[in-house]
C-alpha cells in the first residue's frame, strides 16, 4: 500500500527490514543498545559486528538511550547506508507516557534521518513485539507521527513501514486507511 504525503510517499510493506535497499533503517533497539531479539537481533545478525562496536562507543559517551530518543551508527554489511537506533516505550497499560514516548521515537528518528541527509527509510513497528504495546494502538500513534512529520517538510522523503507478519501489517494497512478518511 502506498499513499502520497506532502511531496513524499509512504509505503506499507510485509517483509524483513534488513533487506531493504534504503538510505536508512530504523532499529527498536533497548536503552543500553545491547542488542536481543526481535528486529534488533535480525539487524545485527545480518549487518555483522561493526554495527555493535559502534553501538558500545555511542553507549561508552552518553551511558543510555532514553526512551523516545534515536542515535545513528553506519550499516555494516546491510544493504543501506545507515542504522537509527531508537527505543521505543515498554507497555505498561498505557497511562505511563507510552503513547507520547511511541510518537518521540518516530520523530526523533524522522529529525536524524532528514540531518544525515536520508530520504529513503524504513522503520519496523516499534514497540508491539517484546514491549508489548498493542498493534493497533501503535499503528495509529506511529503513522500519525509520521504523516504529521511528512505534512511539515518540503522535500521529498520516502518512509516504508516494513512489517514482519500479516497481523501488523493489517492493523497497519486499517490505521492508514482510517487516518486518510
Ligand atoms: P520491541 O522490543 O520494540 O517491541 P521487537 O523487535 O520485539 O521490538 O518487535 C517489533 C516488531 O518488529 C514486531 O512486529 C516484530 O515482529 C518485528 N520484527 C522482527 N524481526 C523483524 C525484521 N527482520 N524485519 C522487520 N520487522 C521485524
Amino acid at each position: 500500500m502506498e499513499k502520497k504525503v506532502g511531496n513524499s510517499k509512504l509505503i506499507l510493506k510485509l517483509g524483513d527490514i534488513t533487506k531493504e535497499k534504503v538510505d536508512a533503517i530504523v532499529n527498536a533497539a533497548n536503552s543500553r543498545l545491547a542488542g536481543g531479539g526481535g528486529v534488533d537481533g535480525a539487524i545485527h545478525r545480518a549487518g555483522g559486528p561493526k554495527i555493535m562496536e559502534e553501538c558500545r562507543e555511542i553507549i561508552n559517551k552518553i551511558g543510555v538511550l532514553p526512551p523516545g530518543e534515536a542515535v545513528a551508527t553506519t550499516a555494516g554489511n546491510l544493504p543501506a547506508k545507515y542504522v537509527i537506533h531508537t527505543v521505543g516505550p515498554i507497555y505498561r497499560g498505557g497511562q505511563k507516557g507510552e503513547e507520547n514516548t511511541l510518537r518521540n521515537a518516530y520523530l526523533n528518528s524522522l529529525k536524524l534521518a532528514k540531518q544525515l541527509n536520508v530520504r529513503t527509510i524504513a522503520f519496523p513497528s516499534i514497540s508491539t513485539g517484546a514491549y508489548g504495546y498493542p498493534v493497533k494502538d501503535a499503528a495509529r500513534v506511529a503513522l500519525k507521527a509520521v504523516i504529521e512529520f511528512l505534512e511539515g517538510e518540503p522535500e521529498d522523503f520516502t518512509v516504508v513501514f516494513l512489517l514482519f507478519d500479516e497481523i501488523t501489517y493489517a492493523a497497519y494497512k486499517e490505521a492508514l486507511e482510517a487516518y486518510l478518511k
